[in-house]
């Protein structure tokens, strides 16, 4: 069983709900955990994780180079980047590394072979380590300007496929990154269910609809986790919107200072402050996902 968790927006408490949630789910359920926002992976503070067992890095980003020596200075690549990475410093063409999305356009139009040539370099780095809860966590960085996350999420999610089989563990766990892009998609595609978390503001709303669209295009199954659930009482649009799609939800879970304090303790709220409402409440959302998804 896949399970990924989705927000569409960024900010609704996503990771801390998913940390938490696992945190809960561990001792009955042998769990792999995936972090695939490597953009900002930060599901490894949360679960205060200190060293990576293993690290890889991942070479799969393309960049453009001049060589100077050939170049005749006409301008035409800097005219045509789609992407403005080429820059003319001191009467020579330059490319901006951090900038360049390696599409290879520049070397096309260039007059003058062999003088742009597309190097590979690397994108990022995939990690693994065994979490001090006692389950493995695979996560992932991307690189300042590196393009391609979309390919290191999927890199992630085989290399839990492959602890999966090597220890016998029956779920995954994947905490997506925020938005629709790439990365979103790469985990949604080929799971078996997506919990999607919001809090009831129509920022939120319209953002978890977008990451719905992309749920359906994959036709998974998906049910709603409403957090903070009461800062915005008269706010009934995530209700209509679950009942309209037929989304399950899951539970509520209302705003708790303690939530913010046992982030800044490196813990999931429930175990920083087990006996808080937010606590209260995710321990019966962890029941309805044993009873309605790892049944
Ligand atoms: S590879 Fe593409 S993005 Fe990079 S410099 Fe060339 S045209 Fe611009
Ligand atoms: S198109 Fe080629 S020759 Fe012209 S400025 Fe660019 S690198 Fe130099």
């Amino acid at each position: 069983m896949q399970i990924v968790i989705a927000s569409g927006k960024g900010g609704v408490g996503k990771s801390t709900v998913t940390a938490s949630l696992i945190y809960l789910l561990r001792d009955k359920y042998d769990l792999v955990v995936v972090d695939a926002d490597a953009d900002a992976p930060n599901l490894h503070l949360l679960l205060g994780v200190e060293k990576w067992e293993e690290e890889k890095e991942l070479i799969g980003a393309r960049v453009a180079t001049i060589n100077q020596d050939r170049c005749v200075g006409c301008g035409i690549c800097y005219e045509r980047c789609p992407y403005e990475s080429i820059k003319l410093v001191e009467g020579r063409y330059v490319v901006n590394e951090l900038t360049c999305e390696g599409c290879g356009v520049c070397k096309l139009v260039c007059p003058v072979s062999d003088t742009i040539t597309l190097d590979e370099v690397r994108s990022g780095v995939i990690r693994k380590t065994t979490t001090k809860h006692g389950f493995p966590l695979i996560s992932a960085q991307l690189d300042v300007g590196r393009p391609n996350s979309g390919k290191l999420v999927t890199k992630e999610k085989e290399w839990a496929k492959r602890i999966m089989e090597e220890r016998g563990i029956d779920h995954m766990i994947v905490d997506s990154a925020a938005g629709i892009g790439c990365q979103v998609i790469a985990s949604i595609s080929g799971t078996d269910v997506v919990i999607l978390v919001a809090e009831p503001t129509p920022a939120s709303l319209s953002d978890v609809k977008r990451v719905y669209k992309v749920v359906q295009h994959f036709k998974e199954p998906a049910y709603l986790i409403i957090n903070k659930a009461d800062i915005n009482p008269g706010f009934k649009g995530l209700y209509e919107f679950a009942e309209q799609e037929g989304i399950p939800i899951l539970g509520e879970i209302p705003y708790d200072r303690a939530v913010p304090y046992s982030m800044t303790m490196l813990k999931p709220f429930v175990e920083a402050f087990p006996k808080s409402k937010a606590s209260k409440a995710l321990e019966e959302i962890a029941k309805a996902v044993e009873d309605e998804i790892l049944k």
